[in-house]
């Protein structure tokens, strides 16, 4: 061995000065480091990717949500072996059914990719020929009725299938819309108090004109019975998202209804192909979090996590709510989003900082922190999606800057 070959290896030999004796002095020894670990790569940091305290909420755009530490040590657990993803998916799907009060359920890549295929599902039932031709719908049905109030961006899910959306406003509407090509009736849950028919309604009428129904439920993890309820309800397929409230892998989420629709989902959905949902790809360790997601939500102790959240926006809102023409209020949205929400408003003629400005030096200041606009000069912030203790640096960066606005 030479002897710059000997140095280079004491960082790797447990005990190199004894299997290098004699030939190296005392000096070359102690000059040679102990091996470091060797250091984790930060990505962020070496593609100069900014990373941000998220106290807006759990948007996509932001990365949604930071997994629950189970589904992290799920996903690592699992990546390492191989499993047929029917396989998973069959085993997966029958616990979240149970846990859900669903006949049947499975996982899909996403709400989105849920309302695609569990549409899909409803237009082809089994029949595999139905499967190839999507999204032409010769030989199908064509209609999805949705209320007026209900017809948002997420409709497209529907319409890539092929059908088209019937607008309807009351029951008399629906009974009237109904007929030959309708394949189903839509309900978007944060729509429901917006809409003249209520859930329960739809279901009825669902029955009565022997429709299936469907409904969008993707961010409304909280209250946690939402996850049975609208099952118990009666429609016939419900969709969710998996890295909204429930903290499971972003680009999962839940199918879960009638096992026939369910059945007829999955041939549209991969891993097969040659159908239109082959693009909508969730892989084992996603479905395995997921499940695991799902599981730990349940089960979390809610009422202490509801307090969690409620401390965090007290930490936040004192920080502020004693500037001068600083307002602040703590709302629950309705419906979709159910997490004690601060508004912090100002008075520009004291605060003299604008709405967007103001966001952009969260944005920018360090930690840099996300926050959403409200009307005119205000902000509305989340606690949920937080790690523990951030709150506080949230609190620290509003009373900074609005002060600094105050001057
Ligand atoms: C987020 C959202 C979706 C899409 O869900 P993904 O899980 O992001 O695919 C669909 N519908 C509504 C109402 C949503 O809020």
């Amino acid at each position: 061995m030479k002897r710059r070959d000997a140095i280079k290896n004491l960082s790797v030999l447990p005990v190199a000065g004894a299997v290098v004796g004699t030939t190296l002095s005392l000096e070359s020894v102690t000059a040679a480091p102990a091996a470091p670990p060797a250091p984790k790569r930060n990505l962020f940091r070496e593609l100069g990717i900014r990373t941000f305290l998220n106290a807006a909420g759990t948007y996509t755009a932001m990365s949604g949500c930071i997994m629950q530490d189970e589904v992290i040590d799920t996903i690592r657990a699992t990546a390492g072996e191989y499993a047929m993803i029917d396989e998973v998916q069959d085993k997966v799907g029958e616990r979240i059914a149970a846990m859900c009060h669903a006949e049947a359920a499975t996982v899909t890549a996403g709400c989105w990719s849920a309302l695609v295929l569990g549409t899909a599902g409803v237009l082809t039932g089994t029949d595999m020929e139905k499967v190839a031709r999507l999204p032409h719908l010769e030989g199908m049905k064509s209609e999805v009725l949705v209320q007026k109030t209900h017809n948002h961006g997420y409709v497209h899910a529907l319409t890539n299938t092929g059908v088209r959306i019937v607008e309807v406003e009351t029951a008399d509407d629906v009974e009237k819309a109904a007929g030959p090509d309708t394949a189903m009736m839509w309900f978007l849950n944060y729509a429901g108090p917006d809409g003249k028919i209520s859930d329960k309604e739809w279901v009825a009428l669902g029955k009565k004109l022997n429709i299936p129904t469907m409904i969008d439920i993707a961010a409304d993890a909280t209250p946690v019975e939402n996850l049975w309820k609208f099952n118990d309800m009666g429609f016939d397929l419900v969709c969710i998202s998996g890295g909204k409230g429930l903290r499971g892998p972003q680009s999962a989420g839940i199918l879960m209804g009638r096992k026939d629709l369910i059945a007829a989902a999955r041939l549209n959905a991969p891993p097969r192909g040659g159908n239109i949902g082959r693009g909508m790809k969730v892989n084992k360790e996603e479905i395995l979090g997921m499940y695991v997601a799902l599981e730990k939500f349940i089960n979390l102790d809610h009422a202490k996590l509801w307090k969690t959240w409620e401390d965090r926006i007290a930490v936040m809102e004192n920080s502020v709510k004693k500037i001068p023409g600083v307002s602040t209020s703590v709302i629950v949205p309705p419906v979709a989003n159910r997490t004690p929400t601060l508004i912090i408003s100002w008075d520009k003629g004291r605060v003299k900082v604008g709405r967007d400005e103001f966001i952009n030096r969260l944005r920018d200041g360090s930690p840099s922190v996300a926050v959403m606009g409200g009307k005119d000069e205000s902000i509305t912030i989340t606690s949920w999606n937080l790690l523990p203790g951030q709150e506080k640096l949230v609190a620290a960066r509003l009373s900074e800057e609005l002060t600094k606005a105050s001057a």
